[in-house]
């Protein structure tokens, strides 16, 4: 089958409460949450785009704190330095209309964006805490190039569409063929790896200690009885992690990722420190050995 490399791009942080998005793992830590999108490449050059990062005029200052970029994190200079001319751009994927993936849809002029249908219905009149999350004007203008699905799409050889709501109504992840075996793109299904503790025991472990020295200014000792139960508690349930309030149906999110786990051999997130060091998916991916099945 056809195999691709996938580049995460990194494009600025917000500063936010991790509580906010990995509750209650990291209640009260208040650290940079970077904001990436990526470029799936091809064999013969051909480019594809997933999610646009943030626009700063468009996201609320007040929760999510957008911080200013540096020239070089800006994105017409993100894909500049990554070989992309973004009029030559056909098509892009927005795995959900969040304005940290939707604010530079602008810059692809002659992209058409491919939406699951019930995202864009849910998306234009949100419901509940996800309208602090929805930027209309990122793309209310472009609709007309919407490319809507319902579900599951094999895009082409090599690159599917997996349809899995929770964290919005229709968000989907990609999964791209690569020379290591599936990467699923998983939008934020997952944000940091550590979330998803069955997988990734020693980062769910680093994600803990994180936020027990920035309450009590000690790290935690993860072997008292106490701390034993609970880790227990998150290994045994059912799909081993936690997540918080900006996502709308947590019970769904936990349903889809463990759809995405059992896909994927290598897993992809938008916001994790991490995906810094890996300019080059799978060439660069190094989190195989943290696996624990
Ligand atoms: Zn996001």
């Amino acid at each position: 089958m056809k195999e691709y490399k996938i580049k995460p791009l990194f494009t600025g942080n917000f500063v936010m409460d991790w509580g906010n998005i990995l509750a209650p793992l990291c209640q009260g830590y208040v650290a940079n949450v970077p904001i990436f999108m990526f470029l799936i490449e091809g064999p013969n050059g051909e480019q594809i785009i997933v999610d646009t990062s943030y626009d700063p005029a468009t996201v609320p200052e007040c929760i999510f704190h957008p911080q200013p970029r540096r020239p070089e994190e800006e994105v017409p200079a993100v894909l500049k330095r990554n070989g992309v001319d973004p009029d030559k751009i056909k098509i892009v994927i927005i795995t959900h209309l969040h304005h940290d993936h939707t604010g530079n849809m602008k810059l692809f002029k002659n992209a058409k964006f491919i939406v699951q249908e019930v995202e864009l219905l849910e998306s234009t009149y949100p419901v509940g805490t996800q309208a602090a999350g929805v930027a209309h004007k990122d793309w209310v203008d472009l609709v007309p190039r919407f490319v809507l699905i319902n579900g599951d799409l094999n895009l082409r050889e090599g690159i599917d569409l997996i349809f899995s709501p929770g964290h919005t109504p229709g968000h989907q992840a990609v999964m791209v063929n690569t020379s290591k075996g599936r990467a699923m793109l998983m939008g934020d299904s997952l944000y940091m790896l550590g979330g998803m503790a069955k997988r990734f025991p020693k980062l769910f472990f680093e994600l803990l200690e994180k936020n027990a020295s920035v309450n009590t200014g000690k790290s935690m000792d993860l072997k008292t009885p106490e701390m034993q139960v609970e880790v227990a508690k998150v290994f045994n349930s059912r799909f081993g992690g936690y997540f918080g309030p900006c996502i709308l149906n947590p019970g769904q999110n936990m349903q889809s990722l463990q759809k995405l786990d059992l896909m994927a051999d290598i897993i992809v997130t938008s916001h994790d420190p991490l995906m810094s060091n890996m300019k080059v998916i799978p060439d660069d991916y190094n989190l195989f050995d943290q696996e624990v099945r």
